[in-house]
């Protein structure tokens, strides 16, 4: 994960979208952030394109100069607001480290931060070692001499390195992925949910789909793989490389598609550990369950069944020796970012240039921080917090929650679509909802964590190991509702749908999303959108199957869902018809649950917006009404320009649909039509009946 180079992108998780958004506000933002400290966020008419008829184009309206004039730098797929916030994010914790590496308290996880940080710097320690960090595991890996040391091998690699519910994150480039939550089953305990992987692609279309982008791509990573089998010195790289390829192909084969995988009922599955072998036959999983410290559960809830039993089988039926080659090459491309630089030149060749478009790696500290917060990205986060965030900020994003809460109580009240007592459960469930601003409560410690100077790669193999420790312990202890699923540094938010809890981290409030000077439509265009787009995740389509507890119970009624679909086919109609490439159609249904959440959140923020004004008019500023401020706050927070080979890549396996669309989600609501006189004859227009209103 943080052998790529490239900082792992989340995106369910808020605005989703948010992190592969980026600059922002041409100069705008950066000034916000950096140089002009004092400066109240505002929005950017400098980055408006006013020749634009807004009705006909929003996000051109709200950022067509901006758009012009703005390139995405030569170390990223994409630009926008939230890449430059996180650009921001960045240096500070880079200088946080620095600082921490030599000033704070020896053994302290602060000290360990800054070491850890340190040690991945070392590039001269990290040449020299060569593939030494991996002798060990490569020579396990070569000593397997029957299937149940190879199921015990597999095993003993798992992580809990997807997340299905809350970041979405559903790749892994293990056989399988652990993801360690609340049992949606049962709320009152953690459960461990097995999911399918073994991919170094990021999903089976890249293997499957029949056209010529993907048949270049599948040429270059068949390459990619004898490139870092030559590297290792491994013997008959070329063939072998070919048997590698042709058993992640059958992966791919078995594998459920992001649509399947994303369907929480397909996806509840609770398999006694003991009928594994019955059910999925193949792989020795007593072995397996073992190695992976597994075996005391006496369930696990098996996500996408049918991938696990092609696995499995797989294990079986193909020979001893290919998997042993197909391990060690995951292995070291899975690491290939802390070993020498011909290795992370390799692998930024492909899944930068090749699968992102990106033409130049990111500097080394850039990729160091990014490691750093994916190893131990909570004691990062209490030095940032400590530094960044101080209390007047989040009290007052406190009182923005407290806003965006208010207004959707009330549009639940108003619901006359809902029966009653489904309004009383939405009712009961926005009240027990734990909204975290900021950081968490309780932080994650590291006191076992061993990090040593000139140990960059071990260090990250045990940090991992570690957090993945961590996880399994928490399957003998109580359930933690107000755990955090990002880290405050992230300029992100997320839901979190089993916990019924949220996440908005520290990075993202901050300007141009949130400003405590700032006027209400600024703001509430802003962040208060991506707090009701947030919020609404626990009333839309995925929401509505998790009650208040956080159980995998449809709480509402076969009515409410009658009326549910039908907006929801309104919606996925609208976003079907966005074609972003001329071959390429935006995925209406792979991009539901997000569109819908876009709109309830808009409509929320413009809700909770006219309720500061207390029936008063809202102040014009920079030369536009209140409402028309609230708009192009929020079109300019989709500010994102993205690399082709990317946006094909997001296109397939993203739930958020492309930022320029969403910009475009305020044709739904009749105040944009009123704030900006657009005509029946607009590009954007639709008929009030056709306008979508889920909440
Ligand atoms: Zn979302």
């Amino acid at each position: 994960m943080f052998s790529t180079g490239q900082i792992q992108i989340l995106r369910r998780v808020a605005f989703c979208a948010a992190l592969l958004a980026a600059p922002a506000i041409g100069v705008a933002p950066r000034a916000a952030s950096q140089a002009a400290p004092s400066a109240v966020a505002g929005i950017d008419v400098a980055g408006m394109d006013t020749s634009v008829a807004p009705g006909d184009d929003f996000f051109r309206y709200a950022n067509g100069t901006w758009d012009r004039t703005t390139s995405i730098p030569p170390d990223r797929s994409s630009w926008g607001l939230d890449a430059d916030l996180a650009e921001t994010a960045a240096q500070r914790t880079r200088a946080l480290l620095e600082d921490a590496e030599t000033h704070a308290a020896a053994g302290s996880d602060a000290r360990k931060a800054g070491e850890y940080y340190a040690a991945y710097m070392d590039e001269s320690a990290i040449d020299a070692l060569g593939l030494a960090p991996l002798k060990t595991e490569l020579g396990r890996i070569a000593a397997i001499a029957d299937r149940a040391q190879l199921a015990a091998a597999i095993g003993a690699g798992i992580r809990n390195d997807v997340d299905p519910l809350n970041a979405t994150e559903m790749h892994t480039d293990r056989l399988f992925g652990v993801f360690i939550a609340q049992d949606f089953n049962e709320p009152s305990r953690n459960a461990a949910y097995l999911l399918q992987g073994g991919l170094g692609l990021p999903d089976r279309e890249y293997y499957l789909a029949d056209n010529p982008h993907m048949e270049a791509l599948r040429d270059k990573y068949r390459a990619h793989i004898a490139r870092v089998l030559q590297l290792a010195n491994m013997p008959d790289a070329a063939a072998t490389a070919e048997r590698i390829f042709a058993l992640e192909t059958k992966i791919a084969k078995a594998h459920a598609s992001r649509e399947d995988s994303e369907d929480v009922h397909k996806a509840n599955n609770p398999w006694p550990r003991a009928d594994f072998g019955a059910k999925a036959p193949g792989l020795d999983w007593a072995a397996f369950f073992k190695a992976a410290g597994l075996d005391a559960q006496p369930q696990l809830i098996a996500w996408q069944p049918a991938a696990i039993e092609g696995e499995s089988a797989l294990v079986a039926s193909e020979p001893l020796e290919t998997w042993k080659a197909y391990l060690q090459f995951a292995l070291i491309d899975h690491w290939s970012g802390l070993l020498p630089k011909a290795f992370v030149d390799e692998r930024f060749d492909l899944f930068g240039k090749a699968l992102s478009g990106t033409p130049q790696m990111a500097v080394r500290w850039k990729r160091g921080v990014a490691a750093t917060n994916g190893a131990m990205g909570d004691a990062v986060g209490r030095l940032y917090v400590a530094r960044y965030f101080p209390p007047e900020a989040k009290a007052k994003a406190q009182s923005m929650v407290a806003d965006l809460k208010a207004a959707f109580s009330a549009r639940i009240k108003k619901l006359d679509w809902m029966s009653p007592q489904t309004r009383a459960k939405a009712q009961a469930k926005l009240d027990t909802l734990i909204v975290g601003v900021g950081y968490p409560d309780k932080w994650r410690d590291y006191g076992g964590l061993t990090v040593s100077r000139g140990e960059a790669l071990q260090n990250a193999m045990r940090a991992e190991r570690y957090r993945y420790r961590q996880a399994v312990g928490t399957l003998r202890g109580p359930i933690d509702r107000a755990e955090w699923w990002m880290t405050p540094q992230t300029v992100n938010a997320v839901n979190l749908p089993i916990q019924n809890a949220l996440n908005f981290p520290a990075a993202i409030l901050q300007p141009p999303y949130f400003d405590p000077r700032a006027a209400a439509a600024h703001n509430y265009g802003a962040i208060g959108a991506v707090i009701g787009h947030e919020i609404s995740h626990s009333f839309d389509d995925q929401g509505s199957q998790f009650d208040a507890s956080g159980r995998l119970a449809n709480w509402w009624t076969p009515e409410d869902f009658a009326h549910f679909k039908a907006a929801a086919a309104q919606l996925v109609a609208q976003y079907n018809a966005y074609r972003p490439l001329p071959d390429l159609a935006v995925n209406g249904q792979q991009t539901l649950s997000e569109n819908i959440a876009d709109v309830a959140g808009l409509s929320a923020a413009y809700d909770a917006y006219r309720l500061t004004l207390e029936g008063g008019a809202a102040p014009a500023r920079q030369g536009f009404s209140g409402d028309q401020q609230f708009f192009v706050s929020f079109a300019q927070s989709w500010r994102d320009k993205f690399r082709e080979p990317l946006l094909r890549q997001l296109m397939l396996t993203d739930g958020h649909a492309p930022s320029e669309y969403r910009a475009d989600t305020v044709r739904n609501l009749d105040a944009w039509y009123t704030a900006f006189n657009v005509p029946s004859t607009a590009t954007l227009y639709l008929a009030p009946a056709d306008r979508v209103r889920v909440w």
